[in-house]
Order: C-alpha cells, then sequence, then structure tokens
C-alpha cells in the first residue's frame, strides 16, 4: 500500500487525491474513460430482484436505449480524441461503470477486459460492480491483469505496445451504507455483510487489486450519526481508495416519484460537506480519494440543485478541514 508524509496532508486538499496516485505511478494523469460494455444487474433482470436500486437511472439503460452501444475499442477512441484535444492527455483508464460490469461468465469477462487493455495508451481498468456479483474465479482473473501475468498484457509488453510492468486494476464495490434499512428502502438488494465479504474475497483472491468502496450521504432517513457509521466502517474495511458522494436524485427513477410526494428531502450542500470533511477525517492513511462529490451539472438531476461546480464544492470541503485545522486520517482509529 501506498502512503503519504503527513506533511503531505497537511497541505490543500488536506487529503490524498487520487489524481496524485496516477501521477506517482504513471508520471502524468491517467484519464478514466467510461465504457458501457452491455452488462445488465440483477437487480434489475430479477434474478435478485427487479425495479433496480430506487436512484438508479436505469431507463437510460434500458435495452431499446442501448442497441447502439459500441465497441469497447471503438468507445476508448472517442473518450481519448476528446481528452487528447482538451488536455494533452496521453495515458487512460477503461471504467467499465454502466450496469454491474462483473455480472457475466469469467470467459465474457476476460474477452471484455482484454478488449479495454490491448487498445493503445489504456494503462489500467476500473471494473464497478456490486459486492453479491464476484466470487473466487472472477477475482483471479482479476489478479491476472493486477500483477500483470494476463496473456493480454504480456503480449503488450512483448510488442513494445506499452512500458508498464503491471495495469492498474481497480475494484469498485457499492457499498453506499452499512445500514440494512436504509438499503431496502431504496431496493438496494444485498445487505452490507455482503459488501464485507466482497473485501475479504478480493484481499484473498486479488491482493494486488485496487478496492475502492462507494459511500453516499444524505441517503433517505439516515441522520449523521448513521452516516458517521457507515464512514467508520469503511474505514475499518481499509479500501485502497474511496468515493464518497451525496445522494441526488435523477429524473424517471423510482426515487424521483418518492422525492415528488414529499417522503423525504435532498440533501443540503452545508451537510453534505459537514459528512465530507468527517469521511476524509476518518480514512486511514493509505487510503486515495477518488471523488467527494456526486453529479451536479447534468440536466436529469431534479435535486438538490447546489448551484455550484464540482470544483467550487471540492474547494468548500476543503476549506472546511482548513478551518477545523485537521486532515486526512486526523480521527483515523486503527
Ligand atoms: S446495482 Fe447499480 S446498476 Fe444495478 S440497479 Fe443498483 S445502481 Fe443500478
Amino acid at each position: 500500500m501506498q502512503t503519504l508524509q503527513t506533511t503531505e496532508l497537511t497541505q490543500p486538499p488536506y487529503y490524498k487525491p487520487f489524481s496524485r496516485l496516477m501521477k506517482r505511478l504513471f508520471g502524468e494523469p491517467a484519464y478514466k474513460l467510461t465504457i458501457d460494455a452491455g452488462f445488465t444487474c440483477p437487480n434489475i433482470d430479477g434474478s435478485k430482484a427487479t425495479g433496480g436500486c430506487t436512484f438508479c437511472d436505469n431507463v437510460s439503460f434500458s435495452p431499446a436505449l442501448r442497441t447502439g452501444v459500441t465497441r469497447i475499442g471503438e468507445q476508448l477512441e472517442q473518450g481519448k480524441k476528446f481528452y487528447r484535444e482538451r488536455f494533452g492527455a496521453n495515458k487512460f483508464l477503461a471504467y467499465f461503470q454502466t450496469f454491474t460490469n462483473t455480472y457475466d461468465s469469467v470467459e465474457r469477462l476476460k474477452e471484455l477486459y482484454d478488449e479495454a487493455l490491448d487498445a493503445p495508451d489504456i494503462v489500467g481498468i476500473s471494473i464497478g460492480t456490486r459486492p453479491d456479483c464476484i466470487d473466487a474465479d472472477k477475482l483471479k482473473l482479476i489478479q491476472s491483469y493486477a500483477d500483470g501475468s494476463a496473456e493480454v498484457w504480456q503480449r503488450k509488453l512483448s510488442e513494445a505496445r506499452t512500458e508498464i510492468e503491471r495495469p492498474f486494476v481497480c475494484v469498485e464495490y457499492g457499498m453506499q451504507t452499512m445500514h440494512d434499512a436504509t438499503a431496502d428502502y431504496v431496493n438496494r438488494a444485498h445487505s452490507h455483510q455482503e459488501t464485507v465479504d466482497a473485501v475479504e474475497l478480493t484481499r484473498e483472491h486479488a491482493p494486488d487489486a485496487h478496492l475502492c468502496l462507494h459511500m453516499m450521504s444524505g441517503m433517505p432517513f439516515e441522520t449523521d450519526e448513521m452516516i458517521r457509521e457507515s464512514i467508520a466502517e469503511c474505514a475499518r474495511l481499509r479500501p485502497d481508495s474511496v468515493k464518497f458522494h451525496h445522494m441526488y436524485i435523477y429524473e424517471n427513477t423510482v426515487m424521483a416519484r418518492q422525492f415528488e410526494a414529499g417522503e423525504f428531502e435532498a440533501p443540503t450542500l452545508e451537510r453534505h460537506v459537514t459528512l465530507a470533511a468527517d469521511c476524509i477525517e476518518q480514512m486511514p492513511p493509505e487510503t486515495w480519494i477518488q471523488r467527494l462529490v456526486g453529479e451536479v451539472s447534468d440536466s436529469g438531476v431534479i435535486a438538490p440543485q447546489w448551484g455550484k461546480t464540482k470544483l467550487q464544492i471540492y474547494n468548500l470541503i476543503s476549506d472546511e478541514l482548513k478551518r477545523r485545522g485537521t486532515h486526512q486520517s486526523s480521527h483515523w482509529r486503527e
């Protein structure tokens, strides 16, 4: 695990941003390219539940609207073009984000991950999934990429299409909350124990993979104390990185209908900034901070409407840490 000197945590932004890990590993930023590999989700297709998580924007993921899903290589080329023109980017991570990206056979997963890793200038992959959609065989496949032994990566090296010995391989689990009552309310269809089990299984079978946990602030009926309990539990699981974002309500979702019916309120900016600062203070020193805010600019977001850019919200969180005189792991207890 990579750690920083405490002196680096006592300067803005007062935590370890994931971008710093990328620069450390690759000498420059590596930009995440979101791809839709055509997966579905057991929480939608009926094998675990139907309807999906109430906050999931699965209307726009519906098969009828996804017939135009292009090959992974084409999606990556489009993404690279954008970041090259805008930021002069050279290195990229393929981010399997849409739906549940381990929900298929090992053979099919291998085809998809191979295709992404084989593409030019791809230095790693990030795989977003549910904790109940992983097993030892899938993790062994992921480990073969993470330790660089996979045939696709060895060929890339031997053909001098990369100089990087081992790709960066991240598995991202949606933990969201440790409270099963909240998970039930949002129709998550997995328990917190399944998240704990997935973390343990990942450490056992894919020890070289980077493990990221997602958490949400402002879920319906959760008090600040409940969210702090989830933060403490996440810290106990010692993820390599964390995404802590606010709950946002997207149009045409079950959550949008519940919100419009007045069942709960949208989170406030002040509350999210406070809880994000709490989260940073409690994270272990080795954990990288991948994200601290959810979607704010998408036109489909109904609430909250904070009128701030993501950058402004990141700055508010750093300002809050400065005001408190704290930083990442100030309140970390092993
Ligand atoms: S697990 Fe993910 S893809 Fe599946 S319904 Fe929930 S948010 Fe949507």
